[in-house]
């Protein structure tokens, strides 16, 4: 399942005065967050790389061919080529790192995120876990240390190095989200590191007959809450089968905020989906950290199918 996104770059900045080589990034940051779907013809020329910077085509160019924006996409241009960039349409399996160095360079520089389990209880600073307001996205990461993780090196050198983890929640994805969807992230027990926009999956995809077995990080539409004693409920929007749910402890959905009014809001999750027991595809959070709400500013960049 992984790996059949096609396109990777969730948003361009949009500048009509940035000049690439010329300006600084940081004033190119500040500018219009612009997805293919909300794409104009006047931006032509003016969308660039959230990564390279380098100036993007959208295609297809003219808009009301394809009104669909899953065909919508950006594309670099063949006149940047000698320009780096991991956004460009992929080698496949993941991204590859050969040395120590790199790994840890990626890291500092903030390129790829190590996610080390999921915390199983809140941190204990009383957080606002909605997301919604803009002045929280700026503080700082108050996850609990992850554990030391083992980052493969190559992909056939047999090589690992030992890193520690500072992710430990999805609250910590979704919080700046729309700075991580063009990171790499390595999920726990992963054999390599991918960038968030192929790591999730949309549930309204799954099929009943076909779940797949190993854990994934999910993205769905909430359609139905009921508070039980001792568990939650979630129903998430499906379309193969007909119904989700997703066990969840009242308490931490108190803390998340996560209730009747959170219907038609979307969430994302770890986990491995299960259809045995019961016969519907459900999944049973245990750890605080497994789940959250992504703030509804941040949906237009999920990859929906
Ligand atoms: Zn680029």
């Amino acid at each position: 399942m992984v790996g059949d996104k096609q396109h990777r770059i969730a948003f361009a900045y949009h500048n009509p005065n940035w000049i690439f080589g010329e300006d600084k990034r940081e004033d190119l940051e500040k500018a219009e967050q612009v997805t293919p779907a909300e794409y104009r013809h006047e931006m032509r020329g003016a969308i660039f790389c959230p990564e390279c910077t380098t100036p993007l085509s959208r295609a297809p160019e003219e808009k009301e061919l394809f009104t669909n924006s899953r065909t919508a996409h950006f594309r670099h241009r063949k006149a940047f080529k000698h320009i780096a960039c991991s956004l460009r349409v992929s080698r496949g399996a993941g991204l590859q790192y050969h040395s120590e160095e790199e790994v840890k360079r990626a890291v500092q520089n903030e390129n790829l995120v190590l996610v080390g389990g999921w915390a199983e209880h809140p941190p204990e600073i009383l957080i606002d876990e909605t997301l919604e307001d803009f002045e929280f996205r700026q503080t700082q990461i108050v996850d609990p240390d992850g554990p030391i993780t083992e980052i493969p090196l190559g992909r056939h050198t047999g090589k690992k190095v030992l890193l520690p983890t500072r992710i430990t929640s999805v609250l910590s994805i979704c919080r700046g989200f729309d700075k991580n969807i063009h990171r790499a992230f390595f999920l726990p027990d992963s054999q390599y590191a991918l960038h968030l926009r192929d790591l999730l999956y949309d549930v309204a995809r799954l099929d009943e007959m076909d779940l797949p077995q190993r854990p994934n990080l999910y993205f769905g539409r909430i359609e139905r809450y009921a508070r039980l004693t001792f568990r939650n409920i979630i129903y998430l929007k499906v379309q193969n089968f007909p119904e989700l749910k997703i066990y969840t402890y009242p308490t931490f959905d108190e803390r998340k905020r996560i209730d009747q009014g959170s219907i038609g809001r979307v969430m994302l999750f770890y986990g491995a989906i299960s259809s045995a027991g019961e016969g519907i595809p459900r999944f049973k959070t245990e750890n605080w950290g497994e789940y959250s709400l992504l703030p509804s500013q941040y949906e237009k960049f999920l990859p929906w199918s």
